[in-house]
């Protein structure tokens, strides 16, 4: 699934293809995602411009120059796909729900196999109003994600660190991945009792946290070009891990005698969760 670094190099993907453009026609080849499309929703994106982006948690917002935003999540299995019409095949695109095409003849649409996705309209003033971004958590690459924010939410929480830190009201954005990637660079043990991540520990984690994600979005960008990928896949980079699914393998942080036992796999809450027992407590 998608987590913050990739749905970040996803929209500014888009923004390079679609911003300040008009949307000449728009469509809808089913009613629903997970949830049902809103109603009217090509009608109302047909004529718009595009006027911004911006990204919340796992959420993307695209900006419309009528007031309104389109909330899109792209599930488990989602992609926007962008093609220009000399590009284009007759054929249908497989799994193509939901298509806008600009005036200079670029098709961007979301594929989405699964159809855990979502996209729905929101008044652009009233996006942070929205039931799916009202309880979001602080934004973790902002200043204001402190470890003094990070520990106030985790206090009293009795729960595994790993757990806490999927809950997206404890901090938006994070995932399976970037959470064992962060743990491990700060040093924390996964088992760890969330509200024992205070003090040191949790002056750590809020940086390890940030690093993670601002590299992974730095390499999703540089590796990309213009964000768009050969077969008009928009975004969507990962980055080679430290610990994430690389079971068995040594951590480069163990010092060198002896040797690293091997990164361990562990199942935490039916979720798997990579870590060094030995550099992690
Ligand atoms: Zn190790």
């Amino acid at each position: 699934m998608p987590e913050l670094p990739e749905v970040e190099t996803v929209m500014r993907g888009l923004r390079r293809v679609l911003d300040g453009r008009m949307i000449r026609a728009a469509s809808v080849a089913r009613p629903d995602l997970r949830w049902p499309f809103p109603p009217g929703l090509a009608l109302r994106l047909t004529g718009a411009r595009v006027a911004g982006f911006r990204r919340r948690g796992k959420y993307m917002l695209m900006r419309l120059s009528g007031g309104d935003s389109v909330l899109i999540h792209l599930g488990m299995s989602g992609r926007m796909v962008a093609r220009r019409a000399e590009d284009r095949p007759n054929a249908p695109v497989a799994h193509e729900h939901l298509a806008i095409e600009t005036e200079e003849g670029v098709r961007v649409g979301f594929v989405d196999p699964r159809r855990f996705g979502s996209v729905d309209l929101v008044p652009t003033a009233a996006e942070d109003a929205h039931r799916l971004l009202a309880g979001l958590g602080p934004e973790p690459l902002e200043d204001s994600f402190t470890s003094e924010v990070l520990t106030a939410a985790l206090a009293g929480k009795h729960t595994p660190i790993k757990a806490a830190l999927l809950d997206q009201k404890v901090v938006a954005g994070l995932g399976n991945i970037y959470v064992s990637e962060a743990l491990f660079r700060a040093g924390i043990s996964p088992k760890r009792l969330a509200a024992s991540v205070a003090g040191a520990r949790a002056l750590r984690l809020v940086p390890a946290i940030k690093a993670v994600l601002e590299e992974s979005i730095e390499a999703g960008g540089s590796s990309l070009r213009d964000y768009v990928q050969a077969d008009g896949g928009i975004g969507f980079f990962q980055e080679r891990f430290k610990v994430y699914d690389r079971e068995g393998q040594p951590c480069d942080r163990c010092p060198g005698v002896p040797p690293c036992a091997g990164i361990r796999r562990i199942v935490q809450a039916g979720r798997a969760t990579f870590h060094c027992p030995r550099t992690q407590r």
